[in-house]
């Protein structure tokens, strides 16, 4: 054992202490990350018991359909036992991947070496000022604030994943955002179990500063939302809240495929200049300065466009979708290449709105 490491029982005695790494060449690395993992190992094996799993196919938890094994699992449906969880994983220093309903995931091929913690708390309290824990879906959340009179949610009926999700990416369509309603956040970072404002999360368009932590690839003491308070100002009639929510849902059918998704895969593009200049841009678009990405990808002519088992959706092109037997990398690979086109074309360069997890090198 090196300087300063400590054993798995040592650990589980003493968490909290921290330790160092030097990496002089890749094979001392390897030697290191299987002692790591294994000890990591014990330790989830000793917090968790049957409810660790391990090698568990990503792609039975992601919206997808595709990606490696997680080499841990555990499904977190009590948000005490997951704070405390948490909190070894960060003592111990083992990695970890926290979902929801990996609807804006593509997870790579490799896998994740690591522990995937799948959030399923799901508890509310429903009123003008709403609590929910973070595993909650985010349509349930819809369904149960519309039942009880609460208006301001109704864009999101057919936005899959769960309530976290929707906060990391302030997820929002039709012109309506999670981020407005956000009175405040239970956090789990570096350790530490906190409640922050709205202003902390730093929400703008499909971002968040920790969608940002998220891109940056944070791995050790990343923060976790663990619930979240939501103020409803509007009070009104559960039918009205109900049929306004069904017309956009109708909305939806009528644009999006039923094939595996993660939905959007790029953002819109905010630019002015762009939407003066594109041609056959609505009115709307163009004065607002918004360029939908499925507009650029369809004026590339690469509506259908097909790698291996994936392709840009003929019904919507801004959805990569697995059509037939994808793997990570056939729709990592259709997205450069949708990338690459658009650039040359239009001088743009598209941004994933979906995060790309997991081991991806060597991944062309
Ligand atoms: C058919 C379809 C339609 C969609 N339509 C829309 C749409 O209209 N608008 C829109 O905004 N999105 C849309 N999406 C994308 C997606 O559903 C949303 O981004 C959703 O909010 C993601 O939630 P999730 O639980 O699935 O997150 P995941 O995909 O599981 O995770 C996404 C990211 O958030 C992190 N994360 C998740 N939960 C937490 C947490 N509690 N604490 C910290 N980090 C966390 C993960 O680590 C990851 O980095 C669509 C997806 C599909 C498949």
């Amino acid at each position: 054992m090196g300087e300063g490491r400590l054993s798995a029982p040592q650990l589980r005695a003493c968490a909290g202490v921290c330790y160092t790494r030097r990496m002089h060449d890749r094979s001392e690395h390897d030697t290191m990350r299987r002692h790591d993992r294994s000890e990591h190992g014990a330790i989830l094996r000793d917090a968790l018991g049957p409810w660790l799993q391990e090698q568990e196919p990503m792609a039975r938890h992601t919206t997808l359909r595709v990606g490696g094994t997680a080499r841990w699992f555990w499904a977190a449906s009590d948000v005490e036992q997951l704070a405390r969880v948490l909190r070894v994983c960060a003592q111990a220093q083992i990695p970890y991947l926290f979902i929801g309903h990996g609807s804006n995931l593509l997870m790579s091929d490799r896998g994740y070496d690591g522990l995937v913690i799948q959030n399923r708390c799901k508890h509310t309290q429903i009123g003008t000022e709403t609590q929910a824990e973070s595993g909650v879906s985010f349509g349930s959340l819809f369904a149960q604030t519309a039942r009880a009179g609460l208006a301001g949610l109704e864009w999101a009926i057919g936005i899959p994943g769960t309530v976290g999700g929707a906060l990391v990416s302030n997820a929002g369509a039709y012109r309506g955002n999670i981020g407005p309603l956000v009175q405040s956040v239970r956090v789990f970072q570096d350790g530490e179990d906190t409640t922050v404002g709205p202003e902390w999360m730093e929400f703008s368009y499909r971002d968040s500063r920790l969608r940002r932590l998220a891109e940056a690839g944070a791995q050790i003491g990343r923060t976790v939302i663990l619930s979240c308070t939501l103020r409803f100002a509007e009070q009104g009639d559960p039918d009205t809240i109900m049929a306004r929510a069904k017309e956009y849902q109708a909305q939806r059918r009528a644009k999006q495929p039923y094939a595996p998704s993660a939905g959007s895969f790029f953002k819109n593009v905010v630019d002015k200049e762009l939407a003066a200049r594109v041609p056959g841009l609505s009115p709307g678009m163009r004065e607002a300065g918004v360029v939908p990405a499925g507009f650029l990808i369809e004026a590339c002519g690469l509506k259908g466009l097909r790698e291996g088992g994936a392709e840009a959706s003929a019904k919507h092109a801004n959805f990569l979708i697995n059509a037939e037997g994808a793997t990570a990398s056939d729709l990592r690979r259709l997205a450069e290449t949708v990338k690459a086109r658009v650039q040359e074309q239009f001088g743009v360069s598209l941004c994933e709105e979906v995060l790309y997890v997991g081991d991806w090198s060597g991944w062309a």
